[in-house]
């Protein structure tokens, strides 16, 4: 296990977990909870969930892409002002799509929306839309596809990276709609970001996104940042 109590815990005695205690101050034996004194489990847990590997794990490929590290260039305002907003306890939406031209800072805001959720203690992943579809091609070799939908249904947060109209089979594609009307569904927090015009989106899944109760769409105008820089 990546993570461990300290044998030296007073709290727990060194088993890692402890009973909650009820309101009335009488420990709640049904219930354990990672122990929650200073150096032992849950702070362990903590850590590890802050640690690289962790965050590798994730799908998220910078750690280092923070919405602090973030340069707010012309036109990517909007996308910066929803990837915050998004993150937030009492968000007024949980669905988000931003597009706009290739390597204008999309990425590194998906990066920066999950790195903060796991901070905030919630499950998130990042996977490239051509990544998920070779995933998929791979779980029907291996009779696979339910555990493999089961997981990105469940996660928290869901970030769907640069989708392509290329990309995927007829039957990838349904698998693919099929996870996001699970996740519409379940109100979970999902991003999808892609460099094509939006009108490329199947109804289906740009209709979610142009539903204002839950969604919102920023279109990503800044030019590439590595053209900028120059
Ligand atoms: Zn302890």
């Amino acid at each position: 296990m990546p993570y461990s109590p300290n044998p030296g815990c007073p709290l727990c005695k060194g088993i890692g977990f402890v009973h909650p205690w009820r309101e009335d101050g009488v420990p709640n034996y049904r219930d354990i909870i990672p122990c929650p004194a200073r150096s032992c489990l849950l702070e362990s847990v903590r850590a590890y969930k802050r640690g690289e590997l962790f965050i590798r794990k994730q799908g998220i490929t910078g750690t280092e892409q923070t919405f602090d590290a973030f340069d707010p260039i012309p036109g990517t305002e909007k996308a910066f002002k929803y990837a915050k907003a998004l993150v937030q306890e009492e968000a007024q939406f949980i669905w988000l799509l931003i597009y706009g031209g290739v390597g204008n800072g999309k990425t590194h805001l998906c990066n920066a929306i999950a790195l903060e959720m796991i901070s905030n203690g919630k499950s998130a992943r990042m996977v490239s839309v051509a990544d998920l579809f070779s995933d998929l091609r791979r779980s029907m070799r291996s009779h696979s596809t339910d555990d493999l939908l089961a997981e990105l249904k469940g996660v928290f947060l869901l970030i769907l990276d640069d989708w392509g109209v290329e990309y995927g089979s007829d039957w990838e594609q349904a698998k693919f709609d099929e996870l996001l009307t699970s996740r519409f569904a379940s109100a979970l927090p999902t991003v999808l970001t892609t460099n094509k015009d939006i009108l490329e989106l199947p109804d289906r899944i740009r209709s979610r996104f142009e539903d204002r109760r839950l969604s919102r769409i920023a279109y990503d105008s800044a030019p590439d940042y590595r053209k900028h820089a120059q």
